[in-house]
């Protein structure tokens, strides 16, 4: 049985929270997490890497709809693929986890940070880390890093996984029937995505159809 939540504090007593999201999935845990500790926080939507479009309105969409549901202020930011793109030259072949994702991350929360400072938020974080496939320090690095340009400014490397929470985001998404995307997001994930699927006698990835649901496979 998963574990109960511990009661969260924002550190620096900071009464608000900037809480960039990359999905669903990932942000359902944290949200709830948030509300049930009574923090005040909008979610923080920069997300260029998706690709393609069809996807990133999807991922956007159902974060939306969680967010709306919760009556939790949704902030949607540029598609700028151009500037990630631009930022990725040179990395196309680059392994995840690997210096493209440490752009990627540097990216999402250098935009995170600007519109913190720019609106009275003294604290940001991130669902990003929750994620099992992803490397959480190589995450907290690049928010702290972020973050370090304002004075004032703190990156809160909570580790939402512990006390149940990875569990937590499994049961939220199936429990919701969020959109359940089969890659990280950008075109090179996609792509070595498919290719592992094919070396491995699996179908390529087909976009917007997999939604979790009590029957999901994945514990
Ligand atoms: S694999 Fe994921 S984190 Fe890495 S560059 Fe692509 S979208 Fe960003």
């Amino acid at each position: 049985m998963t574990k109960q939540r511990e009661k969260l504090q924002l550190p620096d007593h900071a009464n608000k929270l900037l809480l960039h999201s990359c999905c669903a999935p990932c942000s359902g845990e944290v949200m709830e997490a948030l509300i049930e500790s009574e923090i005040d926080f909008s979610i923080f939507f920069y997300n260029p890497n998706i690709h393609p479009v069809k996807e990133y309105l999807i991922r956007k969409e159902e974060n939306i709809r969680f967010a709306e549901k919760h009556h939790i202020p949704f902030i949607d930011c540029d598609y700028d693929t151009d500037n990630w793109f631009a930022r990725a030259k040179g990395m196309e072949d680059e392994p995840e986890k690997g210096i493209r994702c440490t752009m990627c991350f540097d990216m999402r929360f250098e935009r995170t940070a600007l519109y913190a400072h720019e609106h009275g938020f003294k604290v940001i974080s991130s669902s990003l880390g929750i994620s099992r496939w992803k490397n959480m320090k190589q995450i907290n690095d690049c928010g702290i890093r972020a973050a370090s340009h304002y004075p004032d400014m703190m990156y809160w490397d909570y580790n939402w996984r512990k006390n149940g929470g990875a569990n937590r985001m499994i049961e939220i998404s199936k429990r919701e029937e969020f959109y359940q995307q089969e890659y990280c997001g950008c075109v090179y994930s996609l792509r070595d995505t498919n290719r592992w699927r094919m070396s491995n006698g699996r179908d390529r990835i087909k976009l917007g159809v997999k939604f979790y649901s009590a029957m999901s496979d994945e514990s």
